[in-house]
């Protein structure tokens, strides 16, 4: 096995002209992106659940097969807490069903998660949407012994299209991600009525908790 090749976590590309298609969304949603009608960030959350699912799907049907399988990992995880890696962005919706995930859990792992984040703010230098795009860092969501505790709910797309090829050419298009950000970006303006820029997924969950400080007091 060559060093595995790790995907760069694609930032986000504009935002703009990007409703969702109804055609690429599963059978039994409609009418996500007609016109420009609102629906509440519960809704958006459930369709955003969609898009991820779609994407998913495809990135396991059509690309995940060649790559190689996490359960054979000599380092299992670190693609999500290598500090210099991890560059994902999430939208605030996207936040909202992070925050959503997190309010399910015990205080105990919640706390944990926001002292990672703190954490994380501090060490890396991480700001808002203004900030710069390059910053890297540890995801605060990566559990040992569980692994991503947004996994299953709420799991970014570029986490999403994230595996190690020995071939390049074996990589998910990039076109495949943005077109499904961009469905992301419409399901955004609908619940929110206006584009959302994405930020660092710690200030996300710092925001969702309203506690952003650079305070790193264990809670
Ligand atoms: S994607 Fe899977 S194989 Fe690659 S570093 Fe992460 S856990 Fe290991
Ligand atoms: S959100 Fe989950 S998959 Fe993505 S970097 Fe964080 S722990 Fe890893």
């Amino acid at each position: 096995m060559k060093t595995p090749t790790l995907i760069t976590l694609t930032l986000w590309p504009s935002l703009v002209n990007s409703c969702p298609s109804v055609d690429d969304m599963a059978e039994n949603t409609h009418d996500l992106c007609s016109g420009m009608r609102f629906t509440s960030e519960s809704n958006g959350i459930e369709y955003l659940r969609v898009v991820r699912s779609a994407f998913a799907g495809e990135v396991q049907s059509s690309f995940e097969p060649k790559a190689k399988p996490c359960s054979t990992c000599e380092t299992p995880g670190i693609c999500c807490r290598d500090e210099h890696f991890v560059n994902v962005r999430v939208t605030r919706l996207e936040a909202a069903a992070i925050s959503k995930r997190l309010d399910e859990l015990d205080q105990k792992k919640r706390d944990d998660v926001y002292f990672r984040s703190r954490s994380a703010v501090e060490r890396y230098g991480l700001s808002g949407a203004n900030g710069p795009d390059s910053k890297t860092y540890a995801c605060p969501l990566f559990e040992r012994g569980i692994g991503c505790l947004v996994h299953d709910s709420a799991k970014p797309l570029p986490c999403i299209a994230h595996a190690c090829y020995e071939n390049k050419a074996d990589l998910p298009p990039d076109e495949l991600l943005e077109s499904h950000q961009a469905k992301v970006g419409g399901l955004n303006r609908r619940v929110y009525g206006k584009d959302s820029l994405p930020i660092p997924i710690p200030i996300a969950i710092l925001r969702g908790a309203k506690m952003e400080t650079s305070s790193t007091r264990r809670p």
